[in-house]
């Protein structure tokens, strides 16, 4: 057969050899480039020339000296993603790369070749640790922790990208086209027919996986870069980044299956095992184990190709005759168990099996039953069918039953469930000390300079707590402390949390709304309904409607001490009125004494997409301003931000002081969320997304009557339906077809979208999707 396809010369790893360097070189360069007196001993390395680096001072390296073909990027891309590994996940035993000593180029002056150093990993190679040498738990144990520790890896591979991850290598499957000229020269001509038939389907197998999940993988985690402890019964590490693509997540274990097995490194019995144990961390969908069977046997045979390719170019050893047998008899052992049993025993192994999924729903059952028991039957839960969630990851979450939900609700994991960056800044500092603000810390200090320098200058110093409430609890204090008043405005509807002071006011729970507080309209107003004579009547009516309630407090012997509000107006409804709405409210608080507190609960950190903060949008400047929920991406953390002033005399006048307040850890994970949304640019992403989704929404209002209005802004949208009950059935309509929301509202008739910050164009079409099909089924 004639391939019309790519050809073999554009794919790598098939040409390049370790370049020729010894031991005497490799410890010259140690002492020119890196300051080390070591001495250098071979290692194995099938592109790269290694030794290992016995330094004086008692270390142990790994010198690398890279094959001369191999591409500047990708070289730059594996330092860049042990670096990236390094700070996700700083437990993982993968190599740290091991820094120039001084100033200079990665070029071995003495070698003339490109060097890497980096630690050396102990353990033994899996190679050499087969299924025959161990007791049949040790084996389990074995597979299970190797499995777990490919998921880490991918885990803490998440977010990582650079053009290196493009690379053509061989080994990919999907590249396979361009090597089935080599199937013709296949020797004997049972092992041609073996692989033909493992490759038969390779034009259908690339197609399903164009459509799976993917990011960067190790792409080559074989018996020789996985390391293993003496007893044998766990995984200890995992080397050798060289093979690393962008590819589907499935690959990576595919490729372990497909290696392990052709290499007799385990068995096929063995390999559920390690899709358990990788699942465990990292599920994998349906979709996924169902392409597995093709995707390994098209590996597998793809290695014998580059064998037989590599032999006809002359340049390297002829084909390993060994490793040919052992992969036809891989591939018949897989063909003989079948491709239909072996999918349906991953598929259990990987816990979405059908007996599995029903034995989930008796799991959840009585998890419902002990819930009611624990925490008491009106403990609230979300949904007809509560979710039992296990893991998140981005806008995704998953649950017990290996279901997969994008979550268009969940503000708390504001930068994407489960950040790397986040959840290892936390881990780190909880490994060092979790104390509290009573001790000098560095990171607290520099969290307030980081936030401060967000906001206008008069707002320049913090206190800290745990949580929404307690913030506007305290901002409540400062301003009865402030002004010596006792009254509240609040807007109609409002909440702002769950303490005795702040659920008084906090109408959405506190239904006989307290004489001293009094509550403003929202107008039902967008700015883009903009005319002049409309935004002055709408002030007017704001200017009207606050003088009547600071009337009707004043009636009741009290004067405002504050006006709060949540910028987004979330329980009002989710309105996103003019400036000129809040501009009359906020100066008549002012005029009678009583100072605005900015609840930023919801609306900070750029969720508006506009600003980064709600009260900029709306056109306020709050004397208080309070986070909570977004803040620490899920890690407990409240911040109460004003004037140093207003702050000291509250100091000294309470003698303030918080255990849990603004504690290492928790300014830790607030920093890493400061630096992800600047990184990722998260909140212009909330902006273009926002647009789209509203946009998309009002094109889906057209067709779908139940759809009365779209408002909101950035990512926080409310889609206000007919009624209470309808919106009920709408939300777990979409629970139902993957799409996690939630409602909200006076009349409970408010869709409320409200996703993690990276949030994409592609994720609102499952939305409107998902809509679509719900309000046309009528449930
Ligand atoms: N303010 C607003 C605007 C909120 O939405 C919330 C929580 N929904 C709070 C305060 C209270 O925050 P927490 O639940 O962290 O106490």
């Amino acid at each position: 057969m004639k391939s019309r396809g790519p050809t073999a010369e554009g794919l790598l790893a098939l040409r390049g050899l370790p370049p020729t360097v010894d031991a005497t070189t490799a410890e010259a360069v140690a002492r020119d480039l890196y300051g080390l007196t070591a001495r250098a001993t071979p290692l194995d390395g099938e592109r790269d020339r290694n030794f290992r680096l016995d330094t004086s001072d008692g270390r142990q390296l790994v010198l690398k000296f890279i094959d001369h073909e191999a591409d500047d990027v990708v070289v730059d891309g594996q330092s860049a993603a042990l670096m990236h590994i390094a700070e996700t996940s700083p437990l993982l035993p993968v190599p740290r790369v091991v820094p120039l000593a001084g100033a200079g180029a990665n070029v071995g002056a003495a070698a003339s070749c490109r060097v890497r150093l980096v630690s050396f990993v102990p353990g033994r190679l899996m190679q050499d640790v087969r299924p025959t040498t161990g007791t049949p738990s040790a084996r389990t144990g074995l597979l299970r922790s190797v499995g777990n520790h490919i998921a880490q890896l991918d885990r803490a591979l998440v977010g990582f990208f650079h053009p290196a991850l493009a690379q053509p290598i061989a080994w990919d499957v999907r590249r396979a086209q361009a090597l089935l000229p080599m199937l013709a020269h296949v020797q004997p001509p049972e092992l041609q027919r073996t692989l033909g038939a493992a490759l038969h389907p390779l034009e259908q197998l690339l197609q399903r996986m164009r459509g799976l999940r993917s990011q960067a993988i190790h792409g080559d985690c074989h018996g020789s870069n996985l390391l293993v402890n003496d007893a044998g019964d766990a995984c200890v590490g995992i080397i050798d980044l060289g093979d690393m693509i962008h590819a589907p997540l499935v690959q990576e274990i595919a490729v372990t299956m497909a290696e392990l097995l052709s290499d007799a490194v385990a068995s096929l019995d063995e390999l559920p095992g390690l899709l358990t144990g990788y699942t465990s961390l990292q599920p994998l969908e349906r979709a996924d184990i169902e392409v597995l069977y093709d995707l390994i046997a098209a590996r597998i045979a793809v290695g014998v190709l580059i064998q037989v390719w590599r032999e006809r170019d002359g340049a390297h050893a002829p084909a390993n005759t060994d490793l040919a047998i052992a992969s036809g008899a891989a591939l018949d052992a897989l063909a003989s168990r079948g491709k239909e049993r072996l999918t349906q025993q991953w598929l259990e192994s990987a816990g979405i099996e059908s007996v599995r999924m029903d034995r989930g729903r008796v799991i959840a059952a009585d998890l419902v039953r002990r819930r009611h028991d624990a925490l008491g039957a009106n403990a609230e839960l979300s949904y007809d069918q509560p979710l039992h969630l296990v893991r998140g990851e981005g806008v995704w979450v998953y649950t017990s039953d290996a279901e997969r939900l994008l979550d268009v609700y969940n503000n708390v994991p504001h930068v994407g469930h489960a950040h790397p960056i986040v959840v290892a800044a936390i881990a780190n500092q909880a490994k060092r000390i979790a104390s509290n603000t009573r001790y000098l810390d560095t990171r607290i200090i520099e969290y307030v300079e980081r936030l401060t320098e967000t906001l206008p200058p008069d707002l320049d110093a913090c206190l800290f707590v745990n949580s929404g409430s307690e913030a506007n609890d305290i901002a409540w204090r400062m301003a009865k402390s402030h002004t010596g008043h006792e009254g509240a405005l609040v807007m109609r509807f409002a909440y702002h949390g769950i303490t005795d002071a702040v659920t008084a006011l906090s109408p959405a729970i506190c239904p006989k709304v307290p004489p001293h507080v009094e509550q403003v309209a929202a107008p039902k107003m967008s700015p883009d309904a903009g005319e002049t004579d409309t935004l002055n009547a709408i002030a007017a009516a704001a200017e009207a409607d606050i003088a009547n309630a600071i009337a009707r407090l004043e009636s009741r012997g009290f004067k405002p001490a504050a006006l709060m509000i949540d910028s987004a107006l979330t329980s009002t409804g989710i309105y996103d009125p003019p400036p000129t709405w809040i501009a009359p409210i906020a100066a008549a608080v002012r005029k009678a004494g009583g100072l605005v507190i900015g609840d930023e609960v919801q609306f900070g950190l750029g969720r508006s997409g506009s600003h980064f903060w709600g009260f900029t949008r709306r056109g306020y400047h709050p004397d208080i301003v309070t986070l909570g929920k977004p803040v620490g991406n899920g890690y407990p953390l409240g911040v109460i931000i004003t004037r140093r002033a207003l702050l000291e005399k509250f100091q000294r006048d309470t003698g303030f002081f918080s255990t849990f307040g603004g504690n290492p850890v928790a300014a830790a994970a607030g920093l890493a969320v400061l630096d992800v949304l600047d990184k990722e640019r998260l909140v212009e992403n909330a902006r273009a997304t926002g647009d789209y989704f509203v946009r998309r929404l009002k094109e889906l209002a057209q067709t779908q009557p139940i759809v009365r209005n779209v408002r909101g802004c950035g990512l926080m949208i409310g889609v206000e339906l007919t009624d209470r009950a309808t919106t009920k059935r709408v939300v777990n309509g979409l629970r139902e077809r993957g799409v996690m929301t939630g409602s909200e509202g006076p009349l409970g008739n408010v869709l409320k979208l409200r996703p993690p910050m990276p949030f994409r164009m592609e994720h609102v079409e499952i939305v409107i999707e998902a809509l679509n099909a719900t309000l046309s089924a009528g449930r």
